[in-house]
């Protein structure tokens, strides 16, 4: 059950995707003073090093955050301004390492935590018994650490119990290694819960494109949960290479309920240039679909 080290995959293309996306979910939610209550339903160890430990055996963050760094330098040298929300991701990856040098790649509770505003709060579950304690001494460095909260808990299960947020402003990023294949199953019982309590938060779910049956299902199976309870959704998905055989991860998908209007059109902007920085064959592209309630 807890083989899953985050720190094999940190930076990687499906990283990318997601922290690209979820970037602009908060930067939307922010746009209105309210607080703004974020859950990272699964949130790692929080910050990874890059230059040493599992990254260095995975070499993931290759093909993904040291690819999309050179990209975006030669791109920015040859005098094409970069695509905001790349640039704003960039941002973030380069606030944690000094010089032009990537040394660390922050999870999603470190992109979190320094997006969050003095009236926001930030909510962090994790239940391997190692990354809880990697993640509570690196969230006590932060100096947002007052305003996060961090559970060692099943998320699955806690979920319900913290909606509605207090100011009904919401954003639940569901984020499962789905290294248990009941992971599927459990993310659908919790997004019935999670609807039924605060049907309009705004909840992002990223997955992983990989030859299993419950992978293949999980976008209609989310988007039948999502109608059956009057939603809007957005579906996206990058693949990097269409290879034979799955000795890497090739492709991965966000599935997200309640999309401000602006993501389709910031993902239609970032996505092929990510396919032109990330992908490794004539394979690689992106889907981009939604749905208006
Ligand atoms: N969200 C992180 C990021 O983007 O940086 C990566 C998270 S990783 C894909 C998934 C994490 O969820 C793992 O560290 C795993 O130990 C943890 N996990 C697995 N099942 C869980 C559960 N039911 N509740 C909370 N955490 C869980």
């Amino acid at each position: 059950m807890f083989s899953y080290r985050h720190a094999f995959h940190a930076g990687s293309h499906a990283d990318i995707l997601k922290h690209l996306t979820l970037i602009h979910l908060v930067e939307y939610l922010q746009e209105k003073p309210g607080a703004l209550t974020i859950v990272d339903t699964h949130a790692g160890a929080g910050i990874y090093s890059l230059k040493d430990g599992f990254a260095t055996v995975s070499k993931e963050a290759d093909g993904g955050i040291f690819r999309l760094k050179q990209f975006t330098q030669d791109y920015i040298q040859s005098g094409n301004p970069l695509h905001a929300g790349i640039q704003a991701y960039m941002d973030c990856v380069d606030a944690e390492n000094t010089g032009d040098e990537l040394n660390l790649y922050p999870g999603s509770p470190f992109i979190l935590a320094r997006l969050l505003r003095p009236q926001d709060r930030l909510k962090l579950f994790e239940l391997h018994p190692k990354e809880i304690d990697i993640l509570r001494h690196n969230v006590s460095q932060l100096k947002q650490a007052k305003q996060i909260d961090v559970y060692a808990e099943d998320s699955f299960a806690r979920l319900k119990g913290l909606l509605p947020p207090p100011s009904r402003r919401g954003l639940v990023l569901i984020d499962p290694s789905y290294e248990d294949k009941q992971d599927y199953r459990y993310l659908e019982t919790a997004m019935e819960e999670a609807l039924q309590r605060f049907a309009t938060g705004c909840y992002a779910i990223w997955y992983p494109i990989i030859s299993r049956r419950e992978s293949a299902a999980l976008p209609d199976r989310m988007k039948k949960i999502a109608t059956a309870h009057h939603r809007s959704w957005l579906h996206t998905e990058l693949r990097v290479e269409n290879a034979p055989g799955e000795r890497r991860l090739q492709a991965s998908g966000m599935f997200i309920i309640n999309p401000p209007w602006t993501l389709e059109k910031h993902l239609a902007q970032a996505l092929p240039i990510l396919v032109k920085a990330l992908g490794q064959d004539g394979g690689a592209q992106f889907l981009l679909k939604s749905f208006e309630a």
